[in-house]
């Protein structure tokens, strides 16, 4: 692919700094600039040799860029774009690595200014981890990004951020943006929130039960802790910028918990086989996907 003159990434933590690292390794862009509201993260990006220069401000890290890319919590998309609007020249193209979409065009739209190409996008791959030092060049490698351009997105801009993603190593796919929010709601929001509540519960019990919760984790435990121990000002954002999709399926998720407590309840086994062999071959798929 043609590299771009200068990327500007707008918060450089795990998915910035990640996403940074695949740039300098495909050799996708020239320069990289970033401007993060935590000066310390900005000045180890830099010290890593992950980006080229620091900016001050959010307008003065995106004078020169041809592709700009949000990567802060949700939450701070909205005054960060408010901020950088009426600094981006035409002709730059504006992503991000959201984890909910229908938000971020909400909250980015109204601030690209004539000309400006905004083109939303999600990387499928993360950790539990957060900041600058925890971000490494093969995150995406092998997984997918979601690209949810609003109607009428200019094809060549999509094609551009397509291609950056694929020399990231991810897989590609085009995708309505409010359908991608409702796929997310079942595949990561509501996991997470599992886990949370789960996690949650144990942290509750009494003193010597939660003791052997953690010494006895292996049972089943922590892997749940793994998913509720990510960043906090992440999923607070994520839960409040997809609220609908997140309770329409913690509503369908509520009646089949609420039919698995009766099978137990009942003594209906042969309930509780059949679905349990049917959540065993999803694992399967999932293995034979190589999304495991
Ligand atoms: P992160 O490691 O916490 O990095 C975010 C960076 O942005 C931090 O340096 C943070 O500073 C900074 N920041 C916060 N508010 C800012 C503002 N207003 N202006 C400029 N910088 C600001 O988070 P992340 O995991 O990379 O997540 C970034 C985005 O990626 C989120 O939108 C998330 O939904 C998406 N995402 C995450 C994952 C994942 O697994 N983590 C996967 C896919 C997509 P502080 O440290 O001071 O807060």
């Amino acid at each position: 692919m043609q590299p771009f003159r200068k990327i500007t990434f707008l918060g450089i933590g795990l998915i910035g700094s990640s996403l940074a690292r695949a740039v300098r390794r495909g050799k996708l862009a020239e320069r990289l600039a970033v401007f993060d509201a935590n000066p310390s993260n900005a000045a180890r990006a830099l010290e890593l040799g992950v980006v080229d220069e620091v900016a001050s401000t959010p307008g003065a890290a995106v004078a020169g860029a041809d592709l700009v890319i949000f990567a802060v919590p949700i939450g701070a998309n909205e005054q960060l774009a408010a901020q950088v609007g009426p600094h981006l020249e035409p002709g730059t193209i504006v992503s991000d690595v959201g984890s909910v979409k229908m938000a971020v065009i909400r909250d980015l739209g109204p601030h690209m200014p004539q000309g400006v190409h905004l083109v939303p996008a999600h990387p499928i791959a993360g950790t539990e981890n957060s900041g600058p030092e925890s971000g490494f060049a093969e995150l995406f490698d092998g997984r997918w990004a979601i690209i949810t351009p609003p109607p009428g997105t200019d094809e060549g801009a999509v094609a551009r951020v397509a291609d950056l993603w694929r020399g990231a190593g991810s897989e590609v796919e085009i995708m309505e943006p409010g359908h991608h929010d409702r796929v997310l709601a079942i595949t990561s929001h509501l996991p997470h929130l599992i886990a949370y509540t789960i996690v949650g519960t144990a942290t509750d019990l009494e003193g010597t039960l939660q003791q052997e919760v953690i010494k006895f984790s292996a049972s089943g435990f922590r892997d749940f802790t793994r998913i509720a121990a990510s960043d906090p000002t992440m999923w607070r954002d994520v839960f409040l910028n997809n609220r609908e999709a997140v309770l329409d399926v913690l509503q369908r998720f509520t009646e089949d918990l609420t039919a698995l407590q009766r099978s137990i309840r009942w003594g209906e086994g042969d309930q509780l086989f059949d679905l349990f062999t049917r959540t065993r071959a999803i694992r399967r798929s999932i293995i034979d996907a190589k999304q495991a």
